[in-house]
């Protein structure tokens, strides 16, 4: 047996390994149900093919997939389901696939595809041809182990080539600086098909953890199960903490679970000091695609310090703040650039590897995010460079603006983009979403009283819903279609 599937299942044969719905299987049983995906999959897909898409919701047929095409050397495509016809046929085209999973009720609306699609379904056993023994994968560092298109939130997703190396080192940085061990459970009710998700099994295949996989986020039953000690780890993003707060059980969440990992976009201050007041460890961390999940965090003993930071960079990460060609001083905000062995080299575009543009001369990755130091090396992060607004040759972080008008009662999110103006240049403007209608005077002047008027949004839209992306982050770019 090798490769990573081979030794953990060695040293953890009769550990749990995978809960998902009423089902528990431990780490010999899921070598079984992937050998069974591995003969399947063989005979459908051959040799040849070295990319597979992948389109499909977390279920434990598709982590039992995952694992039996890294078992095959297969490269993943991971498709989000959310998409529209025309970006799956992009992502398709970009990647190059010519065989795509999904799921049964899937299958026919994907038809149009020009790739063969296999129905995620296991033929009987008895149906089953028994090939001849495969090669193992072996996860080697330089195999491409997952090619994932970004979230999107600002643009035309990129597809990202990760390698094993990425993901490994990524996983690593966490288990360390986390103390993962074989007795913790990670829920995942992130996509598989994200980073986020993915990460947790790159994790489960180095430290030997339980992974207990949500078809989807379900506040209910994550509740329950974070009551019940059922998990001691759980990976969310923003909104989803949010709603797992909303419905917070008064005896609190079982003495076992340890910490919320949460990621993907800036969290509201309001949002960390009520999990402080409930005494509910997070984990704040920054990072993306590009760099295999997080690098950055933010321990819970700092946290009520440094509250609103992202932390320090994890274990094997640099980390500085570029002004030009020059670094920051602290304080000083200027573009987050990192150097780690978890940052990919290659964007997927036009079939085609290319070299990460985002790369400087020096090994530097730009983020394309801006942020600053403090004097002890904790990082902000202020905005996105794209969503900087400047008005008036001052700068606009959204974020700020955004907590300002989220303290407001009532109002449940906020998202402030710029919009151009011809005496200013760009001025911002504010969606929100509240629990009854805001009568917008009374809020411009509660903003006005707590901002420089040059950051007061000059347009104000309530909405019913805010557009996400497929992760869960606000799609800033679809605002406009919500008026
Ligand atoms: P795209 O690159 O297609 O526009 P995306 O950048 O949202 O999409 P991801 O790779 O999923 O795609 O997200 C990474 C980005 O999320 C980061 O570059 C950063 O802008 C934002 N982000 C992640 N964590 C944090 C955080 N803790 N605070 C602020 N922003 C964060
Ligand atoms: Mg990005």
């Amino acid at each position: 047996m090798s490769g990573l599937l081979g030794e953990v299942v060695k040293k953890y044969p009769n550990r749990p390994a995978l809960y998902y719905e009423e089902k528990c299987w431990n780490f010999r049983e899921v070598r079984q149900e992937v050998d069974a995906w591995v003969n399947f999959l063989q005979q459908k897909i051959g040799a040849k093919q070295t990319r597979v898409a992948l389109f499909s919701r977390n279920s434990e047929k598709l982590y039992f997939i995952i694992l039996a095409l890294w078992e095959l050397d297969k490269e993943l495509v991971f498709l989000n389901r959310h998409l529209s016809k025309e970006e799956i046929l992009y992502q398709i085209e970009t990647a190059d696939v010519h065989f795509l999973l999904a799921e049964m009720d899937e299958c026919s609306k994907l038809k149009e595809f020009p790739v063969e699609i296999i129905p995620i379904a296991l033929p009987n056993s008895t149906e089953q041809n028994h090939s001849e023994l495969h090669k193992k994968g072996d996860f080697s560092p330089n195999h491409t182990a997952s090619i994932m298109f970004t979230s999107g939130t600002t643009g035309r997703p990129k597809g990202v080539v990760q390698r094993f190396c990425h993901h490994l080192s990524n996983a690593k940085a966490t288990i360390m600086s986390m103390k993962v061990t074989p007795f913790d459970c990670w829920a995942c009710c992130v996509p598989l098909f994200h980073v986020s998700g993915l990460s947790i099994l790159m994790r489960q295949l180095l430290s030997g953890c339980s992974i207990r996989l949500y078809a989807k986020f379900a506040p209910e039953t994550i509740s329950q199960d974070l009551q019940q000690g059922n998990v001691t780890l759980i990976s969310l993003v923003n909104v989803m903490l949010q709603e797992l707060l909303r419905i917070y059980p008064s005896v609190g969440y079982a003495s076992n679970f340890r910490t919320v990992l949460l990621g993907g976009s800036p969290a509201s201050l309001e949002l960390l000091t009520e999990c402080q007041e409930k005494n509910i460890a997070v984990i704040q961390s920054y990072g993306m695609s590009e760099t295999c999940s997080q690098i950055v965090a933010l321990s819970f003993q700092d946290a009520k310090e440094k509250i609103g930071s992202s932390g320090k960079p994890l274990p094997g990460v640099q980390l500085q703040i570029r002004v030009g060609n020059r670094e920051a001083k602290a304080f000083e905000v200027g573009e987050i650039v990192v150097k780690s062995s978890s940052i990919i080299e290659e964007y997927l575009l036009n079939n085609q590897n290319n070299a990460c543009k985002s790369h400087m001369e020096d090994g530097w990755f730009q983020t394309g995010d801006i942020g600053y130091l403090d004097t002890e090396g904790f990082l902000y992060v202020k905005a996105r460079l794209s969503e900087l607004i400047i008005s008036g040759g001052e700068n606009i972080y959204p974020a700020e603006v955004e907590n300002c008008v989220m303290s407001y009662p009532d109002i449940e999110e906020a998202a402030v983009i710029g919009e151009k103006d011809s005496k200013w240049g760009a001025v911002p403007v504010v969606y929100y979403r509240a629990k009854k209608q805001i009568e917008t005077e009374k809020l411009v002047h509660f903003i006005s009283d707590k901002l420089a008027s040059f950051k007061v949004p000059k347009k104000y839209y309530q909405i019913e819903k805010m557009p996400r992306t497929a992760s869960g982050k606000i799609a800033k770019r679809l605002l406009k279609k919500e008026r």
